[in-house]
């Protein structure tokens, strides 16, 4: 069987659609509020913003960093706070 080489079209593969719109890329760059964890807590990995009186029922005030009442955590201490706040269904 012969098969005919076909002659390449030279089709110009610059159709790299660079999509800046997200600039926002998340990257390994926010910090569990947890001071005790040295986890990253990206949303990307799982990481959870919570309100601070949430975060509060499990740790103490010092034992956390919170940003306008928000308290980034990693998806490991989110679990932590999950498990020991599991009977509360709202999660603002
Ligand atoms: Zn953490």
């Amino acid at each position: 069987m012969g098969f005919k080489a076909r002659a390449r079209k030279s089709k110009s593969k610059e159709e790299n659609r660079k999509k800046d719109d997200e600039s926002s890329k998340p990257e390994n760059e926010v910090p569990c509020a947890i001071k005790s964890c040295n986890n990253f807590a990206d949303k990307h990995l799982g990481g959870r913003s919570l309100g601070r009186n949430k975060v509060l029922e499990v740790w103490n005030k010092s034992d956390f960093e919170e940003v306008k009442g928000r308290v980034r955590m990693c998806k490991k201490c989110y679990r932590i706070l999950k498990k020991e706040t599991k009977d509360s269904k709202e999660w603002v």
